[in-house]
């Protein structure tokens, strides 16, 4: 198998009957959308299927083609993707419907092209190639990874595995079938993936692949991709401050514009430090006095470290007649509007109870 081409004719089969049905896919003779196509990917990024269908269905009843969303304020743009996380995406994607226009309206339909709009990179640029304009390409995601691995029972461990496993991954495609339907091929490896292929698990009994399949028929599937054993996330410590005036509005501030969670909403709070942070630290971060009393401690998992943040409410309620103009009070009802991640809406659930 291992010299051989992969065959792609029984998973394009299994495709035409089984794929999954979701709502940025073309039906059948329908041409895809580029739009949805990149706008699915750019959300599919770390965040599940389930999860993206409503935001998606929301964004393009909001923002119908790339010009209107040119068009759009960023801060309307963020506050659609308010809960879905990773809150770069949304910048970026902003960014690039207005890089598209300039480009003349449409997306560029090579890999290359698009890997220089803003927030596309390798893996996107292929599936929106693959997808929208049936380049032969393979876009190599996590997915991807593992069903190559299994097909050809790769046993080196990941993350030196990775150039290796990508470079059989991106030669699946060599079947002229394959070729043919790129942008069906890329979508069913996505699919069996998915679906089958799990990474617990994997139902080969019902697997279009198994046939060819040498982690299958090797009893050693589910083993893969091996990886080296990971160490364990460092932990990271912050305190956070709800203040609220007597109109029940609750002061916050905007993150910068770069990094995490960048241009949300937060409530006043320290950075977040390897060791935990004192509340002296904490209050250097407001204009205000007042008497504290702390609220309890949320635990947030970023991807590369967990975070413990302490809450601390102001007992009492401020005059607005001291607030600065430049600060940003918002009331529980109005954060809707407003970019605002998971871990501040924790915060604010926490403080109001
Ligand atoms: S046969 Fe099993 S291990 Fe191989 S691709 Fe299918 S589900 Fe994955």
């Amino acid at each position: 198998m291992s010299q051989q081409i992969f065959d792609a004719q029984s998973l394009l089969q299994w495709y035409d009957y089984s794929q999954r049905i979701l709502p940025w896919r073309a039906k059948n003779d329908e041409k895809p959308n580029p739009y949805h196509v990149l706008l699915s990917e750019i959300m599919l990024q770390q965040t599940q299927v389930a999860t993206v269908i409503p935001y998606f269905y929301r964004f393009i009843e909001h923002f119908p083609t790339f010009n209107i969303l040119a068009k759009a304020e960023l801060d309307s743009v963020m506050s659609l993707w308010t809960g879905l996380g990773y809150y770069r995406r949304a910048q970026n994607l902003h960014q690039c419907a207005r890089e598209v226009i300039n480009y003349g309206g449409g997306l560029p339909q090579t890999v290359e092209a698009l890997k220089k709009l803003s927030g596309i990179g390798n893996y996107t640029a292929a599936a929106v190639a693959a997808i929208a304009f049936n380049v032969p390409v393979v876009p190599i995601d996590g997915n991807v990874e593992r069903l190559t691995a299994r097909i050809f029972a790769i046993e080196k461990k990941l993350p030196k595995a990775k150039k290796y496993l990508d470079e059989r991954a991106s030669k699946l495609n060599h079947h002229p079938l394959a070729q043919k339907r790129a942008g069906d091929f890329a979508q069913a490896l996505f699919d069996v993936g998915a679906t089958i292929c799990k990474p617990k698990n994997p139902n080969c009994l019902i697997c279009p692949l198994s046939s060819q399949c040498l982690g299958f028929q090797k009893c050693i599937a589910e083993t893969l991709p091996r990886k080296i054993e990971k160490t364990e996330k460092p932990i990271r410590y912050g305190i956070a401050l709800f203040i609220q005036d007597r109109e029940n509005k609750i002061l916050f501030r905007k993150r910068p514009m770069k990094g995490l969670l960048a241009g949300t909403l937060e409530l006043p709070s320290t950075s977040w430090e390897l060791i935990p942070v004192s509340f002296d630290l904490a209050k250097k971060e407001i204009a205000y006095q007042g008497n504290f009393v702390k609220k309890g401690t949320i635990t947030h998992i970023f991807t590369h470290f967990i975070l413990h943040i302490d809450l601390y409410n102001m007992q009492e309620k401020l005059e607005l007649s001291f607030q600065s103009r430049d600060e940003l009070w918002y009331s529980f009802e109005e954060l809707t509007f407003y970019p605002f991640s998971s871990l501040m809406k924790k915060l604010v659930q926490l403080a109001l109870n």
